[in-house]
């Protein structure tokens, strides 16, 4: 079996997408693409202006843009550009160890 074998297109992962982008994310751990540290986004440092279309979260340690969120035009536009990764929990295993 090649890699082709195993590839579909984007919308395979409609299920997925819809439920990582439903839950809380303030709750949900990033890690930092400059400075490498991981932490809360709702820790993170919030730039937004009343009247903005948009907010800026920068990192706490290093003061890098990790993400900007912008709601105009009727969508939203959402750049991850400063994260390395972002980690959502899955609510149905957190209330298993609950
Ligand atoms: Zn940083």
């Amino acid at each position: 079996m090649d890699e082709t074998q195993l590839r579909l297109d984007g919308n395979a992962a409609a299920g997925l997408l819809r439920e990582v982008f439903v839950q809380e994310l303030t709750a949900a751990r990033g890690a930092c693409g400059s400075c490498g540290t991981i932490a809360a986004m709702g820790a993170q440092h919030l730039y937004m202006y009343p009247q903005s279309p948009g907010a800026v979260v920068r990192c706490s340690t290093c003061q890098d843009v990790l993400m900007v969120l912008v709601h105009a035009g009727g969508r939203y536009r959402l750049g991850l550009q400063g994260l390395r990764w972002l980690e959502v929990r899955d609510p149905a295993e957190a209330a298993q160890e609950a």
